[in-house]
């Protein structure tokens, strides 16, 4: 995989990771996502900010679900995502 075509895959999965993060996301898509993370140093890098999230995808059960992440938590899990993705960018 070329490395703009990974940081294209990186910004589809960031976009999922808003619904992820709205606890929205079906288990299927929850999948998806982390067999993305799984090959990609970035998103390996967010994902180790995002481990408690990850946690609790991989144990989807909207019955069950803690309480929801708040939005200020929200926003810094994104705007670190966005850190992380355009200093990838911007490296040679
Ligand atoms: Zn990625």
């Amino acid at each position: 995989m070329k490395p703009h075509e990974r940081t294209e895959k990186c910004k589809e999965v960031f976009s999922l990771l808003s619904d992820y993060l709205d606890l929205e996301l079906p288990a299927d898509a929850c999948q998806e996502i982390e067999a993305h993370i799984a090959g990609c140093p970035p998103c390996i890098e967010f994902a180790e900010s995002l481990r408690k999230t990850v946690e609790l995808c991989r144990h989807y059960q909207p019955a069950k679900l803690p309480e929801p992440i708040g939005k200020q938590a929200r926003e810094q899990l994104l705007n670190a995502y966005g850190k992380i993705l355009s200093e990838r960018e911007t490296a040679p």
